[in-house]
């Protein structure tokens, strides 16, 4: 059996050792480590039934990255004298058996403000105090706490970003410099005879069969996160001057942005460090940008959307949830299949859908595009549904941001101009005149000339021909006309709004349907 001495640090997101004060406590005074990662299998048990590989809840690309962080995580903690101890289970039972088995005095772990780990932390707290086991939870994985900040404003979430900026004013480690990891912690202990097992592989978990090509181009782990860090603070004069929404949706060869956000998403990179990192770059350069565009920027509207999510019940919905608009949406499965799939025949939009499948990650930008078009700009589909497919196929797939845009997109909360609608033709067409984004993730249409290729369905029947691409068979025609439709939705929107503003807020089902 374990000595008394001995402490757990439990692994969810956090996917490092630097920056990883969950980690560095359980190190403090004890005299055995036990890091622990539990496999859920809700999250990673493949699911025949769902519309593209994976289980029911992430996408293969997803549970590759996480196989890849955690491959990643061993490595370092063997680095500082350690190893990783990985459980398959309900994480909440596991982690309550494994505290009995061990013995343990003292439990660590990043404190997690998604309802899941509310849940579960909930359940594991107090079994911990039952039995005296004291139990540290920092906040690490944002820059500032939520509670915090929801405490400084009467209860309530900012709901504008300036809002925020203004009540989290200066995060109150910025001066000093945050951890970049212990050098050594003590090994685990004898663990009895708990079934312990290394990081499964893909082949283990049942996604043999899967091809190679549905696989993303990034790779999960602490090491490929500092390593991404570096390549994009390199350029100084490109962190001074990032601004957002300017930036090429449709490069793909080199993302206009950081990418980075698979890495934040599992705590395999510390927003706090690249805030820092970003920091030092701002003090020796004679100019940089602010928030909201520039990249510090960026990092907050991060935390926005966790404290806005933290605050507002219900977030994940539209029913029940005090800031969300109620907007009739139409139900239509064959359209919300055709979007989802990558067939609506707007070739712009159908290739962001497609570089989702392949990548799990797409510019912010275009993520807005689909978005939109899926709801309030053509299809007037419900935002939930599209949510759900983001939340399963992105790589860096988050609760509390992934739900705050689509609120966004959908002008359902936060951002209400809905007369403001991206066009699946021109918007792209802008950025990429030549369509290299649409011939590179829809092969499809990789011969068809450019004056077509934002429009195919435009293009004559000869045309088709020598592209080797008939519209209505190769590839799809437009499900809806996009003119007609935008028009639509704007007058739904106009009449839902009206009714928001009447009945305050209160929107009854049966008012909705009327609208229908
Ligand atoms: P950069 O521009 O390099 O920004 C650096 C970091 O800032 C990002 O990694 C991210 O952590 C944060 N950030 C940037 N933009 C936003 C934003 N609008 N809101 C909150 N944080 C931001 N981002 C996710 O991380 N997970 C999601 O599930 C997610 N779902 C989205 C759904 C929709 C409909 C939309 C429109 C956007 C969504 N985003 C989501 C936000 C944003 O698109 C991505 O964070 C960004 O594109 C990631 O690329 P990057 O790391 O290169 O970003």
């Amino acid at each position: 059996t374990a000595s008394s001495n001995s402490s757990i640090t439990w692994f969810r997101k956090g996917l490092r050792v630097h920056d990883n004060p969950a980690l560095e406590h359980a190190a403090t005074g004890s005299d055995f480590v036990y890091p622990i990662f539990v496999i859920d299998p809700h999250y990673m048990d493949p699911d025949p039934d769902a519309f593209s590989p994976g289980s029911s809840r992430a996408g293969v690309n997803r549970i590759k990255f996480l196989l890849e962080s955690l491959l990643d995580l061993d490595c370092g903690l063997r680095k500082i004298g350690s190893r990783l101890l990985v459980f398959k289970g309900e994480p909440g039972d596991v982690l309550i058996h494994c505290l009995k088995q061990l013995n343990i005095k003292k439990l660590c772990f990043e404190y997690d403000t998604d309802p899941y780990y509310q849940a579960i932390d909930a359940r594991v707290e107090k079994y911990s105090s039952q039995e005296g086991i004291e139990v540290f939870s920092p906040v690490s994985h944002t820059l500032f706490d939520p509670r915090v900040i929801i405490h400084k404003n009467g209860g309530k979430p900012p709901l504008t970003y300036q809002s925020f900026l203004k009540l989290a004013g200066q995060p109150s480690w910025v001066s000093s410099l945050v951890s970049t990891g212990p050098s050594s912690i003590p090994p685990p202990g004898d663990v009895g005879d708990l079934q312990i097992s290394n990081v499964p592989t893909m082949e283990e978990l049942g996604y043999g069969n899967v091809a190679q090509h549905e696989f993303s181009p990034f790779k999960g782990g602490e090491s490929e996160a500092l390593k991404r860090l570096k390549l994009s603070l390199d350029d100084k004069a490109w962190v001074a001057k990032f601004e957002k929404p300017k930036g090429d949706p449709s490069s793909f060869l080199k993302p206009a942005t950081t990418v980075l956000s698979p890495y934040l998403k599992f705590g395999c990179l510390s927003s706090r460090y690249f805030y820092q990192c970003i920091q030092e770059i701002y003090k020796n350069v004679k100019q940089h940008t602010s928030p909201p565009v520039s990249l510090h920027g960026q990092l907050l509207w991060r935390d926005f959307f966790y404290t806005a999510a933290f605050g507002t019940p219900n977030i994940d919905r539209m029913r029940g949830n005090r800031i969300c608009k109620q907007i009739p949406w139409n139900e239509d499965s064959e359209l919300f299949a055709a979007w989802r799939d990558g067939r609506t025949g707007y070739p712009w939009i159908d290739a962001i859908m497609i570089q989702l499948h392949k990548w799990g990650w797409m510019h912010h930008l275009a993520r807005h595009c689909v978005a939109c078009f899926l709801t309030r700009g053509d299809l007037f589909i419900h935002w939930e549904k599209g949510r759900d497919v983001f939340e399963r196929l992105l790589i860096d797939s988050d609760w509390a941001i992934n739900n705050g845009n689509w609120l966004w997109l959908s002008c359902s909360s936060f951002f209400y101009e809905y007369h403001r609608i991206y066009s699946p033709i021109s918007f792209g067409k802008k950025h990429d005149p030549n369509g290299d984004f649409i011939r590179h993730f829809l092969p499809v249409l990789k011969d068809m000339p450019k004056q077509y290729i934002y429009e195919p369905w435009t293009a004559p029947k000869s045309i088709q021909v020598k592209a080797k691409c008939i519209i209505g068979k190769d590839y799809p025609g437009p499900v809806v006309a996009h003119d007609t439709a935008s028009k639509e939705c704007k007058r739904k929107l106009a009449e839902a709004y009206a009714l928001n503003r009447l009945s305050n807020g209160s929107v009854s089902e049966d008012d909705l349907t009327k609208l229908r």
